[in-house]
């Protein structure tokens, strides 16, 4: 068997191509002042943390990670000696001296989560402290800049802590609506103000951030010394409804192979529930992929699957491993071709966007749903690595 044996069912291409392709375009968005803080939470947002931080670090020359938790900011580590890795949400306090073993900066929420961190180590911690400007979600939460500084400026007071920035989530930067625009705006002045309120007490701070993927791209601002930069990273958009920057690519392609082609006669159903029926003679194929590779159920008779270089739409339900196809316009089918679920074949693409927004989700969630069972298969200039 010359073959590798992923190609006996799916897998998910990896284009690092395609990943420095678009740092070097959000590179240009930024202002000399702002370097990427690359978001490689959940598993690169399921492209396979190791090889994407490798390719950032080495072939990119991204210093800044952002994760969400301890276990992700310790397997970062172990692939980037000299990297800054941030843990953007909750570390518990029994793991605060894990922080410290593997030089890891840790989000701070409040001035008492502060303190129960440093009652838990020997060390000095380094921190980022978060403010929740809108977000709603974890933070500092002032009704002014004011009082704000004043809780940092008690956090850094603290003989443990090492505090190098501030930062706040934007919660509406991917939308133009002129409300979410002004919400947005009040987000941004606040964070900037907290820390000119922090200057002024004599407190400088390296770091002020805000910027997402959103912000990067549709209001980049040079006060912001990082960008975190998520999202964009792997080509998708924050809002489909909203153009992302000319030249980003999908990093992430979704593959699976056709197992068996038939003839069926009109009236006959298929797969679970008998939703489909055909209406006349129809050609169907079976491809090797469903639900539980993250592939959604939800795109039973709704998603369309590129063979050929065509369309094909699916017929009835998407089981766990397998789903059905109607190749009736496409001469030549056979068992063993590739079917595309996500990137292109021929002319035509289908992206991780257009399949969540057929059922109401976001591109993040396809990608990071496209489970473990799929093997990640990474490629260069269009070569396997
Ligand atoms: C996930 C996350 C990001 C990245 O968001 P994108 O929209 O993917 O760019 C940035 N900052 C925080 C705090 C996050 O949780």
């Amino acid at each position: 068997m010359s073959e590798p044996r992923h190609l006996h069912r799916a897998w998910a291409d990896i284009s690092l191509s395609a990943l420095k392709n678009n740092i070097s375009i959000i590179k240009k968005l930024n202002s000399p002042d702002t370097e990427i803080m690359a978001v490689v939470k959940a598993d690169a947002y399921g492209h396979g943390y190791e090889k994407i931080v490798n390719c950032l670090e080495k072939e990119c020359g991204i210093k800044y990670f952002a994760v969400s938790n301890i276990d992700e900011a310790v397997e970062v580590r172990l692939c980037c000696p000299d990297a800054e890795i941030l843990i953007l949400g909750y570390t518990p306090p029994e793991y605060a001296e894990d922080l410290l073993r593997y030089n890891i900066i840790q989000g701070i929420v409040s001035a008492e989560y502060a303190k129960e961190l440093c009652s838990c180590i020997s060390g000095k911690l380094r921190c980022h402290i978060k403010i929740d400007t809108g977000m709603g979600r974890i933070g500092l939460r002032h009704e002014t800049p004011e009082q704000c500084a004043e809780e940092i400026a008690e956090i850094c007071r603290l003989e443990k802590l090492s505090a190098e920035g501030i930062y706040t989530h934007f919660a509406v930067a991917d939308s133009d609506d002129p409300d979410n625009i002004a919400y947005t705006d009040k987000q941004e002045k606040f964070i900037t103000d907290t820390y000119d309120c922090l200057v002024k007490s004599g407190i400088q701070l390296p770091h002020v951030h805000f910027m997402n993927s959103a912000a990067t791209c549709y209001r980049n601002s040079s006060k912001s010394t990082l960008s975190r930069a998520g999202i964009i990273i792997y080509g998708l958009h924050p809002d489909i409804s909203l153009d992302i920057p000319d030249g980003l690519m999908p990093v992430m392609s979704l593959k699976a192979v056709i197992s068996h082609v038939k003839t069926i006669e009109a009236g006959s159903c298929v797969s679970y529930g008998r939703t489909f029926r055909a209406e006349g003679e129809m050609r169907v194929a079976t491809v090797t992929i469903g639900y539980a590779d993250g592939y959604s159920r939800q795109l039973s008779s709704k998603g369309e699957i590129l063979v050929h270089g065509r369309r094909c739409r699916i017929v009835g339900r998407v089981c766990m491993d397998q789903l059905m196809i109607d190749v009736t316009d496409i001469p030549d089918v056979c068992p063993g071709d590739i079917a595309t679920l996500i990137g292109t074949d021929g002319n035509e693409t289908i992206t991780a966007d257009e399949l969540a927004s057929i059922y109401g989700t976001i591109g993040y969630e396809v990608v990071c749903g496209i489970s473990k069972r799929v093997p990640r298969i990474y490629t260069d200039k269009g070569e396997k690595i």
